[in-house]
C-alpha cells in the first residue's frame, strides 16, 4: 500500500517536474511516518483487540495435537474446533472455548482413515457402531469390491442411511452381480442386447451414487468376460468421474497379463484404476514384485492414474 502511494505520488508529479524534487522529499518522510503509525500503533491495537475478543464457543475443542491433515502437508501443533458435528476451525492457539475440551498433547490428530477395500454387505446391521473400523481409526469404508455388490445402488444407499452407522459408506457396483443379473452364469461373450442392459445398470448405479465399477475376474462369471466388455462398462463409469477397481484375473503365474489388462481398461476407458490387494501368490512367484511394481510406476508415467492397495 505504501509502495502504491509512493508510485501514485510520482506519477502525479510527472507533469510538473520543477516541483518533483521537493515533493518527493516531502513524500518520503510522510510515508515513513504513516508506516510508523501503522506498525507501531495500529498493528498492536489490532492484535490487542484480537486477543481481548471473547473466545468463540464450540462443542469440542481439541488442543495441542500434532495435526496431520491428510493433504500431504507436514505435521504441525494446533487446535481443532468442532461445532454441530463439523470442524469449524483448525489452527494454532485458536480463540475458542469448547463445551468439551480434549488435551491432545503428545498425540496425533488426523482425519479418519478410508478403508478402500471392504466387503461389508450383510454385516451392516450386526454392529451399527462399526467398532471394528472405528477402533482402527477408519471412518469411511468403500464396499462393493471384487465384482460383488448390490446392483440397485440407490436402494442399498437408502438402506445404509436408515441404519445411521457411525462410519461413512461408499460403494462400487460389482461387475459379477451385474453380469449374473443379465446373463446368469453363461460362459460366453455378451450379445449387443446384453451389453446394453449391463451398460444401463452401470449408468443407473453411477447416477444413484456408486463411486465406480469393480470386477472380480478370477471368479465366476467374471472369468468368462473378455477385456472389451469391461472397457465398455468402464466407459460408462468414466462419464461420471468414477473409478475402476479390480480383483485381477490372476495374481500368480499370469500376473503380468492381468496387470496389463487392468491398465488397458484405464487407458481405453480413460478413468482411474485401483488394483485391489496387489500381491503375488505361489512360492514360485516370490520376489516378482521387482517386475510388477515397475509396471505400475511406468503406467503412472504414461499418464494412467493407477493406484494399488494391499
Ligand atoms: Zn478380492
Amino acid at each position: 500500500m505504501v509502495a502504491k502511494l509512493y508510485v501514485a505520488g510520482c506519477l502525479y508529479l510527472i507533469p510538473s517536474p520543477l516541483c518533483l524534487v521537493p515533493c518527493v522529499f516531502f513524500l518520503v518522510p510522510y510515508i515513513a511516518t504513516m508506516k510508523s503509525i501503522l506498525v507501531f500503533v495500529l498493528l498492536p491495537l489490532t492484535l490487542l483487540a484480537q486477543q481481548t475478543k471473547p473466545p468463540a464457543v464450540c462443542d469440542i475443542l481439541i488442543r495441542n495435537g500434532k495435526i496431520i491433515d491428510g493433504s500431504g502437508n507436514n505435521w504441525y501443533y494446533g487446535d481443532i474446533a468442532v461445532k454441530d458435528g463439523k470442524i469449524v476451525s483448525v489452527g494454532r492457539q485458536l480463540n475458542y472455548t469448547g463445551k468439551k475440551a480434549i488435551d491432545a498433547t503428545g498425540l496425533v490428530v488426523a482425519p479418519g482413515f478410508i478403508d478402500v477395500h471392504t466387503h461389508l454387505e450383510g454385516d451392516e446391521k450386526k454392529d451399527p457402531n462399526a467398532t471394528n473400523f472405528i477402533m482402527d481409526g477408519v471412518t469411511t469404508c468403500i464396499t462393493g469390491n471384487c465384482g460383488a455388490s448390490n446392483t440397485d445402488i440407490g436402494k442399498y444407499l437408502g438402506f445404509i442411511d436408515s441404519l445411521k452407522l457411525s462410519i461413512n459408506v461408499a460403494t462400487l457396483v460389482g461387475h459379477n452381480d451385474i453380469r449374473k443379473q443379465v446373463m446368469g452364469r453363461a460362459n460366453r461373450e455378451a450379445t449387443p442386447d446384453e451389453m446394453e442392459q449391463m451398460r444401463n445398470i452401470v449408468d443407473k448405479a453411477m447416477r444413484d451414487g456408486a463411486v465406480g465399477l469393480s470386477t472380480g475376474l478370477i471368479y465366476i462369471p467374471g472369468t468368462y468376460t473378455k477385456t472389451p466388455e469391461i472397457v465398455e462398462l468402464a466407459k460408462v463409469v468414466a462419464k461420471y468421474d468414477g473409478v475402476y477397481t479390480t480383483h485381477m484375473r490372476d495374481e500368480g503365474d499370469s500376473v503380468v497379463f492381468a496387470i496389463n489388462e487392468a491398465l488397458t481398461v484405464g487407458r481405453e476407458a480413460r478413468l482411474p484404476v485401483e488394483i485391489s490387494h496387489f500381491k503375488l501368490s505361489g512360492q514360485q512367484n516370490w520376489g516378482r514384485s521387482k517386475e510388477t511394481i515397475p509396471m505400475i510406476t511406468a503406467a503412472r508415467k504414461e499418464g494412467i492414474e493407477v493406484t494399488i492397495d494391499q
